[in-house]
Formats: C-alpha cells, structure tokens, sequence
C-alpha cells in the first residue's frame, strides 16, 4: 500500500495530462512573465497568438484598388465531391472526417503562412482541420494559393487570418461574397473582405470597428458564460458593429472589457466572424467551445445533438490495488454505466521510490489478483486501454521520479524552476521501430496476463513524437486522447510531408470525436480529472469543478463530456462527477459507441 504522499504526489503528475496541451514558445512580445516563461519553453502546450500591430487596419487598402464592377458569380451547386478537388490531401494524412460525418459535405480550411507568425498559421489550421472532421471531411491549405472558384468543390469555408494583412487572393474574397454556402472567418483580414464589397455594411448589416486589448474575459455563447484567458486578450479582439439587426446578429458576446460587451462572433447570412483566433491560451471551459460548435455547424450543419459522457479509469497497472479496482466496478456497474480502464501491463521503479531504495520492475503476468481484478472490471462494462507499456521511460527522471504511472513514456520533459513541467522532446532513440518495438512488448505482456490486445491506444500524459503518433495510428488508428502537434508537420496543409519542429509544440483537447491529422480517431476528453491538490501550477480540481466544465461543453452540439478518474481516489469523488454529469443531462455510455460515430 503506498503512502498518502506518494498518491498526492502522482495525483500532480497527472496534471499535466489533464491540460496536456502544450506548449509553445511564447513570442517575445507577449511572454508571460509571471510564469517566467523563456523564449522556446513551453508550458501546458497552449497555443498562443501572433501581436497584432498597434493601428488600424485600413478601409481601403491599396491591394484593392482595381475593383471591378461586381464580383464574378461563381456556381453555388455542391458538385460531385472529392475527385474534383485538385487539392485532395493524397500527401497527407489528414482530411478524412471521423466516423459519424457527413459523406456529402467537404470543408474547406485556409490559413495565412506569411510573416514572423508563419507556423501558427499552420498550427491553427490543423486545430480548425482537427474539429471539422467531427462534421466532414476537410482539405486544408493556405489562402494564398486559394483558386477561383475553388469553393464549388465545398459545402463550407473556414479562414483563420493570423497574419495582418496575409496578401489575400481577391478571388477568395470575390467568391467568399458570392457564395450562400457557410463561411466562417477568424480574426484578421475582415477589412480586406469589407474593402472589396463597398456595399458590406448594407448586405450585410454589420461592419468591423476596430481591436480592443482590453480584459474580455468572459465569452458568453448558448446562455453560457465560458472563460477567455487575459494572456490572449493583448492580442485583440475585432470589435464590430451590427447596423441592421434584421440581418445581423451577435452569436457570442465577450464582456470585461472598459469598451463594454463586444460582438465575439458576429453572424449574417452565411457569413460567421469570429473576432479573434479562438485557439489561443485554451482551457478548460473556454470560448474555444463556441468556436468548436461554429465549425461543426460549416462542416455538418446537421450534426445530431447528443449529450454523451464518457468516463475512463486511469493509471491501472500492475501495482494497482485491486480492492480500490473492484470498489470502482461496483460503483460504476451498480449506476449502469459503461467505462474505459487505461492499462499499462508493466511495472518499473528503477530507483526503488518508497521501497527502500530497492529497484522493482514486474509485469501484469505476475501480479495474479490484479489480473482478476481486471477481470472483474471487463465483466462489469470496463474496456480495456493500452496506456503505454510502462508509463516511464528507462532510467529517466521523466519529470518525477521513474516510476510507472508517474512519467512520460513517448516524451521527455521536466519541471523547471518555477514548477512548471517543460516538454523538452522525443526521447533518445525514438524511431517507428522503437515505438513499433514497445507497442509489441505491451501485447505481449497483456497476452502473457490472458489479454487479448487493446483496441485503442492512450499516449501516457497525452504525449509522444510524431513519428509515435504514425505508429499508433498503423497499429490502432483508434486513440483516447488529447492530442500533441508539432509545427512544420503540415506544409501546403499536407500532413505527415513536413519535418516536425519539437520547439514548435501545441496541444489539443477535443469536444466531440475526431479525425485528427495523424489519421487516427479520436475519442474526447474535454472535461480533465479530479485533483484534490494543486500541482504544477495547475489549480486542484474537484467533482464541482468537473460538472462546471461539463456544463458548458453543453454549448458545443454533439459535445462529449469526457473525464478521467484514478482509482486510488476512491469513489466518493467518482460518485458525485458522475451524479453531476447525469443531473447535467448527460448519458453515460461506452467509448466504442462514441467512437462508431
Ligand atoms: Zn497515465
């Protein structure tokens, strides 16, 4: 039995799974400094937000200046799709929509990729791409290799601008304003959209005014208040203005800002805009839901709103207690609810950590009342995860300690000065075959312990390297995760062509199921853990924290409201996260089901 210590100090760990997202270099221009953060370091793989520069974006900028009459027609027929795309993602592996999307609709995603902030265009394509292959399948590149009439190919758009004043192609904005299809656009550029089409204002019945920095920090969507992080707010916010309102109207209102309530997403007609890069300083609960929502609606305007809970047992290796295992399968087979067991089926502690120093290392084969306890589990709705072969790797401080459970596997990284777990990057001698290597020790020894292989792979902490990542999905194509990307992995839009920068790191939570861009599905975990102490910088969280976050994914149609749980924690928390979800109006089911679609 392990001490009190020992758990509170792994329940930190794992903190840094719960937000895993992670990371980037934070640009000089906006480096938090309270987190004394340095250039290239990367904390909880949040994505940050190029500056934007401190003027106004001009009415009639001098790129359009030979307008012509009307902008050309362009055909609104949806054709045949696919084939007649010249763009088809056949380089990468990205594009392909998640079980459940809609056959008969195709998204098309473009980004800026000019300037200093180049790679986080690419990096907020990938997350766009990421969620619309919830709805459809998607091709993404960037908008200045945009084609006329390109948009026929699609049932929808989504342009992210990034890049003030990105050179966009007028045959983009032509058709952008000739279309009825729905259009989604973030951020930048609106002004090189309002300059081509002097009668905006009146077609549309809104216009763009100018970026407030101020603190809007709520973001209210649906009825529901969601957080914006102040460390996105120096990067702006396109206040607009709605002149008709027969025509326009204000989907999300963001508010704390000394410039009053501010349209965060303006609609009318097929046009939605979204007055910043939502993708940036994400957390739980946050306006990134809004935008989750407003992208399944281009992708699949008629995706289903179910209200699904997934819940997942976590950290269960060969040193689980199996008393604490057979407590959760009763609780949770008495409520009905089906549940997901993340399992690594070998135990290491090379530097015997609370056992005198005495190093162990053991696989499940040997551990015979946990392997009926897994049992037990499986007989009572428990499915089976492979979380990794030891969740540690070799003799490395990976940050903690060594020990299984504790450490990354597929990613190096450690705690800096300030408590903040850094991801340095792959781990020495990482390769396909590696991984290919590790992935065949953890069957064997679930085949040793009498299990036949796990259908869906869980990176430990959400973390591995690219070249995992492909491994994973030849092996599963299946994963339950949050997923870790890596900038210059997607060149033109294709992924899998480009070599992945690991300074260049960012992670991604998902509402609802996904294709993401390594080809694999997967499941969502959106909701995070219960912590009942802070860790790493990371506030503790309980099972009212967790029916919060719960409660405003609600916000995002077709939302899964997904959280892990470890079992040394007993039931009580488990109970009431389960009692919260259920009076929150969701249903538990097993995560096969959410991953047929
Ligand atoms: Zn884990």
């Amino acid at each position: 039995m392990r001490g009190r210590l020992f758990r509170v100090r792994v329940a930190a760990k794992v903190i840094v799974t719960a937000l895993a997202v992670s990371m980037i270099p934070v640009p000089a221009a906006q480096a938090d400094l309270r987190l004394g953060l340095k250039l290239g370091e990367i904390v909880d793989n949040v994505l940050p937000a190029p500056p934007t520069p401190d003027t106004t974006p001009s009415r009639t900028s001098s790129r359009i200046t030979k307008r012509t009459t009307q902008p050309g027609l362009i055909s609104t027929v949806l054709g045949t799709l696919g084939p007649t795309s010249t763009r088809a993602a056949t380089a990468g592996t990205n594009g392909g929509g998640a079980p459940g999307a809609r056959s008969s609709q195709k998204t098309l995603i473009l980004y800026d990729n000019t300037g200093p902030w180049a790679w986080l265009g690419e990096a907020y394509a990938v997350q766009a791409g990421n969620l619309a292959s919830h709805g459809s399948s998607y091709v993404m590149h960037p908008v200045g290799s945009y084609a006329a009439g390109e948009i026929s190919g699609y049932t929808g758009v989504i342009y992210i601008g990034s890049t003030y004043d990105e050179p966009i192609p007028l045959a983009f904005l032509d058709d952008v304003l000739a279309t009825t299809k729905p259009v989604l656009w973030m951020a930048h550029n609106i002004w090189q959209l309002t300059a081509r089409a002097p009668s905006f204002q009146t077609t549309y019945g809104w216009n763009w005014v100018q970026y407030d920095t101020g603190a809007a920090t709520t973001v209210r969507y649906e009825n529901t208040d969601l957080g914006r992080n102040p460390l996105a707010t120096p990067s702006g916010l396109m206040i607009t203005s709605i002149t008709n309102p027969a025509i326009a109207s204000a989907p999300a209102i963001a508010t704390g800002s000394a410039a009053g309530p501010i349209n965060w997403a303006t609609k009318a007609k097929n046009l939605t805009y979204i007055g910043e890069i939502p993708f940036s300083y994400v957390d739980h609960g946050d306006r990134y839901l809004a935008a989750a929502d407003l992208i399944s609606r281009v992708s699949n305007p008629a995706m289903a709103d179910r209200k699904r809970a997934l819940v997942r047992i976590e950290d269960v290796g060969p040193d689980a207690d199996p008393g604490e295992l057979r407590a959760i399968a009763d609780y949770l087979y008495r409520q009905r609810i089906p549940f997901s067991i993340a399992a690594y089926p070998r135990y290491e502690n090379p530097y015997g950590v609370e056992n005198n120093g005495v190093a162990e290392s053991y696989t499940l084969a040997e551990r015979p009342d946990v392997i009926s306890a897994l049992r037990y589990m499986q007989n009572r709705g428990g499915t089976i995860l492979m979380h990794g072969y030891t969740h540690q790797y070799e003799k490395l401080i990976n940050p903690y300690d060594g020990v299984s459970g504790n450490d990354f596997e597929f990613y190096t990284a450690h705690v800096n000065e300030n408590d903040s777990v850094i991801y340095d990057g792959p781990v020495p001698g990482d390769s396909a075959a590696w991984m290919q290597g590790r992935i065949n020790s953890a069957t064997t020894a679930f085949a040793q312990a009498g299990f036949a292989r796990p259908a869906i792979f869980e990176p430990p902490h959400y973390a591995a390297s690219a070249v995992d990542y492909e491994v994973i999905q030849q092996n599963f194509g299946k994963r339950y995760d949050r997923g870790l990307y890596f900038g210059g992995y997607c060149p033109g839009g294709a992924c899998g062509t480009g070599t992945p920068q690991y300074d260049k790191i960012y992670g991604q939570y998902f509402p609802y199921l996904v294709r993401d861009i390594y080809g694999s599905v997967v499941a969502p975990e959106a909701v995070g853990n219960v912590e009942p102490e802070p860790f790493n910088n990371h506030p503790a969280r309980l099972p009212a924290d967790l029916v919060k976050t719960a409660q405003q994914l609600k916000v995002v149609d077709d939302g899964v409201a997904s959280f892990f749980y470890h079992p040394y924690l007993g039931t009580a928390y488990l109970r009431d996260t389960v009692q919260g979800l259920k009076n929150a109006g969701y249903t538990f089911v097993s995560v096969g089901t959410v991953m047929a679609g």
